[in-house]
């Protein structure tokens, strides 16, 4: 989508520091991190929410969470723990509609039983 902040990184359009890419998923920082390592996996393929995503780009649910085991796996993550954290719409927070897939690590996480 042309005017989606998302797929403007995905161009090129708009800088981002990139931490993983292949040829449908990209990952970069999170310019306002929430924890001490705080990544975003995308699909290159537009969609506004994983509900969207799973109805209509299923394979890519599979493509992003593919990356997101190579990379934690890589890096060390697996190891220490992460968390994965996908919003939709209002109540959540949700503020850019091109699905994303947070990876939150690095130091000890609270909430959600931690
Ligand atoms: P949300 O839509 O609430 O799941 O979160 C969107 C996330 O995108 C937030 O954590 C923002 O800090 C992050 N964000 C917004 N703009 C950028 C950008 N240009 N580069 C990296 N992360 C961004
Ligand atoms: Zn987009």
């Amino acid at each position: 989508m042309s005017d989606c902040l998302f797929c403007k990184i995905v161009k090129g359009e708009i800088p981002s520091q990139k931490v993983y890419e292949d040829e449908t998923v990209l990952a970069f920082k999170d310019i306002k991190p929430s924890a001490k390592e705080h990544y975003l996996f995308i699909s290159k393929t537009h969609t506004k929410n994983v509900n969207e995503m799973s109805k209509n780009e299923p394979q890519s649910i599979v493509e992003v969470h593919n990356a997101i085991r190579e990379f934690t796996q890589k890096e060390g993550l697996e190891e220490t723990g992460f968390r994965v954290v996908t919003n939709v719409n209002k109540h959540s927070g949700q503020i850019v509609f091109h699905t994303h897939f947070h990876v939150l690590g690095g130091e000890q996480l609270r909430g959600f039983g931690a």
